[in-house]
This record gives structure tokens, sequence and C-alpha cells, in this order.
């Protein structure tokens, strides 16, 4: 059946910064392959950890406008203060290869991947059990300074306000519980009937 498949698939994921996206992520590549995990480009400062090309494309905001202007993006959006941006060129290589392309976006860059790709889009929202907990992760991970911190939790609030626009809605309490629940969005995201061609199959069915 693979095969009458018209192309790869997208999976959207989003959800508050230190929900536990990355943690997560990590947990199911142990289980799937042939998927690309679409590195977003950036303007924010590197964190202690991160490699550039590996978790971001860490840009300049000159560059990063300027690849706007030369339409380089699928989406891109200001987020925390800050640009990020999916680069079109490798997803459209990686969804002709049939692979499942994953995005970890925020909420309007999901709006705009639903607006141009959404026969082939499966979006899941994560969040923690609690604000409280949000902030917990966020102080306890380390990695963002006290004012950045503080935004993101005020952001947090306006994020979860969307999570009726996504097909899935996890909550990531227990890890191995949740990262089991996304690989079965990832798995389900696979078999949606808008991947098919209809009329391929059909004339293959009625053949044999
Ligand atoms: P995000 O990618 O959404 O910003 P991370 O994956 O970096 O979030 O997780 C933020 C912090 O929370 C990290 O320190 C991570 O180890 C921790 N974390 C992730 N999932 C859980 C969980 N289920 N329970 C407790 N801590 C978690
Ligand atoms: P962080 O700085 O914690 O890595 O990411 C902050 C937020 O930016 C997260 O909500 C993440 O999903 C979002 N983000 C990362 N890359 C992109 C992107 O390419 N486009 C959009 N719209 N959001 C992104």
């Amino acid at each position: 059946m693979n095969n009458l498949l018209n192309k790869g698939s997208i999976i959207v994921i989003s959800g508050p910064s230190g929900c536990g996206k990355s943690s997560l992520l990590k947990e199911v590549y142990k289980y799937i392959d042939n998927y690309y995990f679409s590195i977003s480009t950036t303007t924010r400062q590197i964190r202690d950890g991160e490699s550039n090309g590996i978790d971001y494309h860490f840009v300049s905001k000159e560059e990063f406008e300027k690849d706007i202007e030369a339409g380089n993006f699928l989406e891109w959006a200001q987020v925390h203060g800050n640009y990020y941006g999916t680069s079109l060129k490798l997803i459209t290589e990686a969804l002709e290869l049939k692979k499942i392309v994953i995005f970890d976006i925020d909420v309007q860059g999901h709006d705009i991947v639903r607006e141009k790709l959404d026969a082939i889009t499966t979006s899941v929202f994560i969040t923690t059990p609690s604000l409280d907990e949000l902030s917990n992760r966020l102080t306890s991970r380390a990695t963002d300074t006290d004012e950045v911190i503080n935004n993101r939790i005020k952001n947090s609030k306006i994020e979860i306000q969307k999570i009726q626009k996504y097909d899935y809605f996890i909550i990531n309490d227990n890890l191995e519980l949740a990262s089991k629940q996304l690989l079965n969005v990832i798995e389900c995201s696979k078999i949606k009937t808008s991947l098919f061609d209809k009329d391929m199959i059909i004339e293959k069915w009625l053949s044999n």
C-alpha cells in the first residue's frame, strides 16, 4: 500500500516551551524510521549544549530577513521576541522521498502549515499537567534567564488557548506514557485517507 502514497506526511508538534517536546521526540525516534526532523532557522541566542545545524540554524536578524524576502520559508513567525522559520527546500525534498516530516513549531506556524498543506498534516499539542509544572521544568532545565522564562510562561497562557485547532492533545506528565501516545499519533498520521491516491486505489482494487 505504501507505493500508493502520493508523498510524505507532516506531523506538527506545538506546545509551551519547556513542556517536553524535545524530550518526547528523543524517545519516539527510537521507534520510527524514514522520518525527517525539520531543523528550523532562528535568530535566538544559541544555548549551552546546542549545536548550529543540529538544533537550529542560528543566523543574524539580517540573514533571516533576507531569507524572508527571497521566499525561502514555508512559514516563519516571531516567537518570544525572535524569528523562527521552516526552510522550504529541505522539507520539499523530504516529502518527495515520502518521509514523515516532523515540525516543532509554534501555534502561528501551525496555522500556516495547515493553510498550505492541510491534506498531509496531522498536528498535536503538548503541554504539562499545570502551569506550575511548566515553570518548574523551565527553571530546572536551567537554559534560560529568569526574564526569558517569565516571557515563555506568559506566552504559554496564550498558546494554550489554541488547543482546539490541533488534531490531538497530549499531557506530558509521565514521559513514558506521553511518548507512547505521540508514537501512536505518528503511526496514525501515516494512514490518513487524504494521503492516498483514491483513483489509483480503486483502479487496483477493481482489477483483482
Ligand atoms: P521543550 O522542547 O518543549 O522546550 P524539553 O524537552 O527541553 O521541552 O523539556 C523541558 C525540561 O523538562 C527538560 O529539563 C526535561 O528533561 C524535562 N521534562 C520533559 N518531560 C518531562 C516529564 N514528563 N516529567 C518531568 N520532566 C520532564
Ligand atoms: P525554543 O527557543 O525554546 O527552541 O523554541 C521556542 C518556540 O519556537 C517553540 O514554541 C517552538 O515550537 C517554536 N519554533 C521553533 N522553530 C520554529 C519554526 O521554524 N517556526 C515557528 N513558527 N516556530 C518555531
